[in-house]
């Protein structure tokens, strides 16, 4: 490593450690579980929290996509071996019955959620669920700023800006047994600094994105941002910012409803049945 890199690394780690004290991210007693995927974000994250000291064990979702999923599930369980981290997987096929492609291509012909949606809907549910049941008090995903950004300015031009109400480093407006609290260490880092991050460390990850992704208005929004940026280095850092600075307002209106517990399965939900299973009836039917 050269100079100039471990002056990089040295600041990357600070602003990330002044992250999680800031925004009281996680206590030393916390037993962390992290969400990984086999990317570079969720990585940095685990490797991150085990270098600062924190109880970490790792989750990872097989979700059987081919030769995707084998390559993440081999560099996961290198990394994890490597570092002596426990890692837990799952086969989605065991958790929901199905593969993730399958449930995509049938919910897709049927309804107008997006494959990402449908993805992310699933695994949000599997993972909060399996966190619980491992008796994590956190649950740390690799969110970054980039995306973050993209996500506000999407929720924004839907017209619905408290789709954004769980968003910032700690998520969850409603305290919940059944819920784990989830945490975003990522949360003020740039894409690109995790990359070159990841990239020095040289973990084992794969720096695709993933053979399914294509929103075409993420995209946009995406490459836009990232335009605007070279004029304005800021300019995700502030958008980030400002969302934070209304969302209390939007989270004190919100604190008002009340989580439920879903008929079908007993997970927490906003409706008497959860989108995960609204989406399995629809594979069922
Ligand atoms: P994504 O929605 O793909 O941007 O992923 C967001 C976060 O979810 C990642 O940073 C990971 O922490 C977590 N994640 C994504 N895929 C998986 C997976 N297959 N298994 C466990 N966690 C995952
Ligand atoms: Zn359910």
């Amino acid at each position: 490593m050269n100079n100039q890199d471990k002056i990089f690394i040295k600041k990357f780690e600070s602003q990330v450690k002044n992250t999680i004290e800031k925004y009281k991210l996680a206590k030393k007693k916390d037993k962390i579980l992290v969400a990984i995927s086999g990317g570079k974000d969720s990585t940095t994250v685990l490797y991150l929290l085990k270098k600062f000291g924190y109880k970490v064990e790792a989750l990872h979702i097989n979700l059987l996509m081919g030769d995707w999923s084998k390559k993440n599930l081999k560099n996961v369980k290198e990394f994890c071996k490597a570092n002596n981290i426990k890692l837990h997987v799952f086969s989605i096929r065991n958790e929901i019955g199905y593969s993730i492609c399958y449930v995509k291509s049938i919910v897709q012909q049927k309804t107008k959620l997006k494959q990402c949606t449908i993805c992310g809907i699933i695994r949000r549910n599997i993972i909060n669920k399996k966190a619980r049941e491992l008796k994590a008090t956190k649950l740390a995903t690799g969110h970054n700023l980039d995306d973050e950004a993209q996500t506000i300015i999407m929720n924004w031009m839907k017209g619905n800006p408290s789709l954004s109400i769980n968003m910032g480093p700690v998520t969850g407006t409603i305290q919940d047994k059944k819920f784990v609290t989830r945490i975003k260490p990522l949360y003020f880092q740039k894409e690109k600094d995790i990359r070159k991050y990841s990239e020095i460390m040289k973990f084992p990850v794969l720096y695709q994105r993933c053979p399914c992704v294509f929103s075409a208005t993420r995209h946009e929004i995406r490459n836009k941002l990232d335009e605007l940026e070279k004029k304005d280095s800021n300019i995700k850092e502030n958008i980030v910012k400002n969302f934070l600075a209304i969302q209390k307002k939007l989270r004190e209106k919100e604190q008002k409803g009340k989580l439920i517990y879903c008929q079908v399965c007993g997970e927490p939900s906003r409706n008497k049945i959860c989108n995960t299973c609204k989406i399995l009836r629809t594979v069922k039917k």
